[in-house]
């Protein structure tokens, strides 16, 4: 089922850590980031790496297709650490 597709590629992403080089600074403002950063789509349409003001101001929501926000530190997806967090 075509639907059943969409909740195993939801769910997937939705584990997904970081897996990339920890980024520095902000695409928008260009200030370095603090606790988390956000790979977001914007209202332009384009994608980058957001600090939370900039993607609160620019950005569209999180979410599959929208954007995610990540630690900077342990990299993993904020939700996803949240969740381990409530499993200890
Ligand atoms: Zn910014």
């Amino acid at each position: 089922m075509a639907n059943q597709k969409l909740y195993d590629k939801a769910k997937r992403i939705a584990v997904k850590n970081w897996s990339g080089s920890t980024p520095i600074y902000c695409d928008a403002c260009n200030i370095a980031f603090g606790k988390f950063f956000i790979d977001g789509n914007t209202v332009s349409g384009r994608w980058g790496l957001f600090c939370e003001s900039c993607h609160s101001e620019i950005g569209i929501g999180l979410g599959v297709g929208k954007g995610q926000k990540y630690d900077r530190k342990t990299l993993l997806r904020v939700e996803w650490a949240e969740s381990l967090k409530n499993n200890e």
